[in-house]
């Protein structure tokens, strides 16, 4: 009854430009996190239906590749207009879908709209070159073309942003998609299909293939088996993307994951503390602290540590624990049990390990967990090895800057790392001996369409956003053309 418009809900699966549901009839039912109500049902569907969404696809892309880029990048910025005129409706079921406060999902509602701006533009941008021949006798050069129809495993913390992230550079080179959003939250990605539709996105280039998590290895191994399917782009858990990965294998298919991470944020001496609680507050509740670019170790130098300790505390008193829809409300939910099993069990390692719960520590009803601070935390607790993925704050100390960078740097992940420092030769330094993707100084919030978003070591492959992004679904050919 919140939704403008109706019409965006409850309309099935989206194959070859038809809403449908599942072959086998079969749903699934989607359920607010908040309360545990059951929202609606999906398509529950199987690999007879990726079949169909793939056949569609392939169709599809032999005449979207042939529309001027031009063409391709006008039909994505109406679909860019189209989710931001109904940016309220999108948010809504967002929030209800995945838990998430409403004004943070406006925020996702706009950050995923900027991706369909951002490569729409782009898309004529795409550029090959002349390189100078090897003999007078010769020409040579390189074109770029979409590389395919292209698979978009994706998960429930941005429903929208982590569609549009892919779906837009992929669309923009030219290729078709199916995508495969979360179980947890379907009805955005299927929002987000009706409004392509409006927006002239041609039948079979976006489809959304959706299903419960029982179907999703079926699913996903259908796609992977596929030859048709020449590229998989994954977001998600490390252990999915590299099980995605191994499928691959078997077709050769270009692959770009986003995987886990477990971000350092380094607050050293001579930082601006105000600032640096700030980043913090930003980076680590942003969705409950449920993003994979969120604060995981709170590295703080000795100097500071009790008054960053203060400050910290100070500030996460303020935050308002409800439903998403309720006004005021500052932290969601998790999304699921497991979820909030995850940081009770880390703040249970913790404090059998001699950490300090200082705030919180206490899972409620439903998934919902306490935002929650613990000080003397050392390298060896769970809640620092892993990534929490929870509104938990682990405060470390250290006492050099040699010693941050080993302890940030000891973990599989690569993917964001925050410093903050007053020391211009101090933050450089710093940032290129992180083996990290992504480095915020003295920013808590980096995410971006027109910075490149990815990881290193465990955290991925590829780049998503910025004129690197649009790479990803592209192919290069050489031509060596003979004078003769
Ligand atoms: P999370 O722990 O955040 O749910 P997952 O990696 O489990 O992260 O899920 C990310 C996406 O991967 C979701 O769309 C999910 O349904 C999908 N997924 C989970 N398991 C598999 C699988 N075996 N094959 C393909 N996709 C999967």
């Amino acid at each position: 009854g919140r939704l403008q418009d109706a019409s965006l809900l409850q309309l099935g699966a989206y194959v070859g430009g038809a809403f449908v549901p599942a072959k086998s009839a079969r749903t699934f039912e989607v359920l607010d996190p908040a309360s545990g109500s059951v929202l609606g049902s999906a398509p529950d569907m199987g690999k007879e239906d990726v079949e169909a969404a793939v056949v569609a696809a392939e169709q599809a892309f032999r005449s979207w590749r042939e529309q001027p880029a031009k063409e391709r990048g006008a039909v994505l910025r109406r679909w860019y207009d189209l989710v931001m005129s109904n940016r309220e409706d999108l948010a809504t079921i967002m929030t209800s879908e995945c838990g998430k406060p409403l004004p943070e999902a406006r925020a996702e509602v706009a950050y995923a709209a900027s991706f369909l701006e951002f490569f729409a533009e782009e898309s004529r941008r795409v550029e090959g070159c002349v390189h100078t021949p090897p003999s007078s006798s010769k020409r040579v050069f390189t074109i770029k073309q979409a590389v395919g129809v292209s698979a978009l495993v994706t998960p429930w913390n941005f429903p929208a942003a982590m569609i549009t992230r892919k779906a837009a550079p992929a669309i923009a080179a030219g290729c078709s998609v199916v995508v495969k959003p979360a179980e947890a939250t379907p009805f955005t990605a299927i929002a987000l299909a009706e409004l392509s539709r409006r927006a002239g996105v041609p039948a079979g280039v976006y489809n959304v293939v959706t299903c419960s998590r029982g179907n999703a290895a079926e699913v996903g191994g259908a796609l992977c088996a596929d030859e048709r399917v020449k590229k998989l782009s994954f977001t998600g858990s490390t252990a999915v993307g590299k099980q995605l990965m191994a499928q691959c294998a078997g077709t050769v298919k270009r692959v770009s994951l986003e995987l886990g991470g477990n971000a350092p944020f380094i607050v050293f001496d001579d930082a601006d503390l105000d600032a640096a609680v700030e980043g913090l507050m930003a980076s680590k509740f942003r969705n409950a602290g449920q993003t994979c670019v969120c604060a995981n170790r709170i590295l703080v130098q000795d100097g500071v540590y009790e008054k960053m300790t203060q400050l910290v505390v100070e500030r996460v008193k303020r935050l308002k624990m409800g439903h998403g829809l309720e006004e005021g409300t500052t932290i969601g939910p998790l999304i699921s049990d497991a979820g909030a099993s995850k940081v009770e069990k880390q703040v249970e390692d913790a404090k059998a390990k001699g950490g300090k719960v200082i705030f919180g520590g206490n899972r409620k009803e439903n998934n919902f967990f306490e935002p929650t601070v613990i000080t003397e935390v050392d390298p060896s607790m769970m809640c620092a090895e892993q990534e929490t993925f929870g509104p938990l704050v682990p405060l470390m100390r250290f006492k050099t800057e040699e010693e941050a960078v080993r302890i940030a740097n000891d973990t599989k992940a690569g993917l964001a790392a925050y410093v903050y420092t007053r020391d211009l030769g101090r933050s450089w330094r710093v940032s290129e001996a992180l083996e990290y993707g992504m480095v915020g100084v003295n920013e808590g919030i980096i995410s971006s369409d027109i910075a490149p978003f990815g990881g290193v070591k465990e955290s991925g492959l590829g780049r998503e956003g910025s004129k690197f992004g649009i790479e990803e679904y592209l192919e290069m050919k050489y031509i060596c053309l003979g004078l003769g």
